[in-house]
């Protein structure tokens, strides 16, 4: 590549030292000793500028391939991992049974939820994978429509309801009943990001604890906030947390069937929507993840139609 840059340069500077001298030749003024100097003054500097201008791409180049050499790498390496610790789960709870264990029937039906709870991980896994890379790369289009956000979200709180239930946390959700929350969006992917952080609200919270959403009507925006009273996320961790597999606890998100690609996701939905995801957190006190969204104002020509708020 670099005897090829060379070349180029050494081309290139043929061509502007020869243009130069054409072009002074034209003049009648000047000497053949004057437009040799010239010509030669040309070439030197052409060909010092072009060899470090192609040399300085040529670098850039081959340093972005080898960080896109390392991602993959790292990427191979994170996805083997983790699709590593469910199958290792399963398959040890399954190879005990085969043992043995199956004669007893207490512990028969205990190995075989555990494994049925691994199997659940790994389909998520390759769910959130999937999902993720088509974002990633573009593959997903963003479908739009209007609706109206608190919907949206009472049908999730609706279908979290039991999870929280079970874990006696209190879901409260605050708007104005007399407004309309209408924005412009994909329903779909809005609805799995907010589903995402309502479901680690109540995932990282205590025993007994409150997860409250607020819905906003601004100006020209909807800001949708999302609040719990849990642990906490340190502040060394804040702006890692949206990156795929970062967890920190591993552990404990593991253990409640975590991908720890969740935030990623929500940030890639959001993005998409020319939108970005914001946090706040205090040890020991609740984190608060918020976001905006367009807000589409009734028009005021006619009921039920909307128009865009610029
Ligand atoms: P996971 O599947 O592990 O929940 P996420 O991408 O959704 O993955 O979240 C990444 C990490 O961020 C989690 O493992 C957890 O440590 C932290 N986290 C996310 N939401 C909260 C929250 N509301 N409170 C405390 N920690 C959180």
């Amino acid at each position: 590549m670099l005897t090829t840059s060379r070349g180029i340069a050494l081309l290139l500077a043929f061509a502007i030292s020869g243009l130069t001298v054409l072009s002074l030749s034209l003049l009648n003024e000047i000497s053949p000793t004057l437009l040799m100097v010239v010509g030669g003054l040309t070439f030197s500097f052409s060909i010092l500028l072009l060899s470090v201008a192609l040399e300085f791409l040529i670098f850039k180049e081959i340093e972005t391939l080898q960080k896109n050499n390392t991602f993959r790498r790292e990427f191979i390496a994170d996805i083997s991992h983790e699709l590593k610790t469910p199958i290792f789960a399963a398959q040890g709870y399954v190879h005990t049974l085969l043992d043995g264990a199956i004669e007893d029937k207490n512990v028969r039906y205990k190995f075989l939820k555990r494994a049925a709870k691994s199997l659940k991980t790994l389909d998520k896994l390759v769910q959130d994978l999937l999902t993720l890379n088509q974002m990633e790369s573009g593959v997903v289009k963003f479908h739009f429509e209007d609706f109206d956000l608190k919907d949206v979200i009472l049908e999730l709180i609706d279908q979290l309801e039991h999870k929280a239930d079970k874990r006696k946390v209190i879901i409260r959700f605050y708007f104005d009943k007399g407004k309309t929350y209408r924005t412009s969006a994909d329903k779909d992917k809005i609805s799995q990001a907010i589903q995402n952080l309502i479901a680690n609200a109540i995932k990282y919270n205590h025993h007994g604890g409150e997860v409250v959403i607020n819905l906003k009507a601004r100006k020209k925006t909807l800001a949708v906030e999302i609040k719990d009273n849990g642990k906490g996320i340190p502040q060394e961790d804040l702006n890692r947390i949206f990156e795929r597999f970062y967890r920190v606890e591993k552990s404990r998100s593991r253990e409640k069937g975590g991908t720890g690609l969740g935030l990623a996701i929500v940030k890639h939905i959001l993005e998409g929507h020319k939108s970005k995801i914001s946090v706040t957190s205090a040890l020991g006190k609740g984190s608060i993840f918020s976001f905006t969204l367009p807000l589409i104002k009734p028009s005021k020509s006619g009921k039920g139609n909307w128009a865009t708020a610029q």
